[in-house]
């Protein structure tokens, strides 16, 4: 019996997400007595043995060049055979995009239990009961998992990673791997900008700045503080920023440390996206606006004369 955790890799390094994952999953080990080890697919550049600092006792690499490229199939597949290898009971995702992809397909080929969005640790005291946020983190509920092998996605950002001392031992797993069915041809990065869903800090922008003339006022405080810019939807529709950038239940959820919202009203499919932010910094000219209800910062003013002293300030605190 042991704690198995997916370790999602972008470009060779292991992603934060998989990190906070990683001393979850650890957690979650000590609770139980037993020893939390992980996986990671494709090739990784990351120093694997200095993931014990996490709390794994150790790594298995698959290193296949397919599995460079996520393929939910595959993966699964792969995954199948270290949870039985390794006689796993417990496997932990991060509820980011690959997790979201691999593991409802673990959960439905092991009859595996699956808690979603998990946001704290089992509670093990009568059974196996884990909460989870619901309803676009409008509400909690706590999930009995009674299936043998039982599967945790952890929310970005909801546990707070504590390191200590320790080395994981790294050995490699000889799998199966599958032909993939997807072939990639061509890969588009987005350059010279933070990635929106790995950022820790966003400027996020609405349909209060009026045209995409005035989006200086977002790209000049996240370049200040190395942020990634974000959009509401209704921006992102009329083209004034790109749809990678809009966030909310039909874009994409984040769960950064600063949320910062410029002219966005706060309507309830935004905050869908960006309610799990730890802090939230609101600019709006609206005192009524229904953001204000979910800032922990609220500023009621234009945001064309509020956002240059921001900026200025900012701008002397860094001596930029
Ligand atoms: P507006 O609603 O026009 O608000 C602009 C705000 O700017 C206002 O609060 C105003 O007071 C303020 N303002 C104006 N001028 C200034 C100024 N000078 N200084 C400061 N403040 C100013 N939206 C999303 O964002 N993400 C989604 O994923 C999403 N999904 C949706 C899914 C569905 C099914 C539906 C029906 C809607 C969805 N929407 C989504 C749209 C959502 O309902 C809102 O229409 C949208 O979020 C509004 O964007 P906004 O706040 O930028 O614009």
């Amino acid at each position: 019996m042991s704690v198995l955790v997916f370790l999602d890799q972008s470009e060779g390094i292991i992603k934060k997400s998989s990190l906070e994952a990683a001393n979850y999953g650890a957690k979650v080990a000590e609770q139980l007595g037993v020893a939390a080890e992980g996986i990671v697919l494709g090739n990784v550049t990351d120093d694997l043995a200095a993931l014990g600092k996490y709390g794994l006792k150790k790594v298995h690499t698959v290193k296949n060049d397919t599995l460079d490229h996520l393929d939910a199939q595959v993966f699964t597949n792969v995954l199948v055979q270290a949870i039985a290898a390794s006689g796993a009971t417990i496997v932990v995702f991060s509820n980011n995009m690959n997790g979201k992809a691999i593991a409802p397909r673990l959960s439905a080929k092991l009859k595996a239990g699956l808690v979603s969005g998990a946001i704290a640790l089992p509670d093990t005291s009568n059974g196996f009961v884990v909460k989870k946020s619901v309803f676009s983190g409008k509400a909690f509920a706590n999930i009995a998992v009674n299936t043998p092998v039982k599967i945790i996605a952890l929310n970005p950002n909801s546990y707070n990673i504590v390191t200590a001392d320790g080395t994981a031992e790294v050995a490699a797993f000889a799998a199966t791997v599958d032909a993939p069915k997807i072939t990639v041809t061509a890969t588009n990065k987005i350059v010279g900008e933070v990635p929106l869903s790995e950022a820790e800090l966003v400027i996020s922008g609405g349909r209060g700045l009026k045209g995409p003339e005035n989006w200086g006022l977002v790209t000049d405080l996240a370049k200040l503080l190395g942020a990634a810019t974000a959009c509401s939807r209704a921006v992102a529709d009329v083209h004034w920023r790109p749809h990678h950038e809009h966030v909310g239940q039909t874009g994409l959820a984040i769960a950064p440390n600063l949320y910062f919202a410029i002219g966005i009203s706060g309507a309830i499919q935004h905050l869908a996206g960006v309610n799990r932010s730890k802090v939230i910094v609101v600019i709006n000219k609206d005192p009524e606006a229904p953001f204000f209800k979910a800032a922990d910062y609220g500023i009621v003013g234009d945001a064309f004369e509020v956002m240059p002293k921001i900026i200025e300030a900012v701008r002397k605190l860094k001596g930029a």
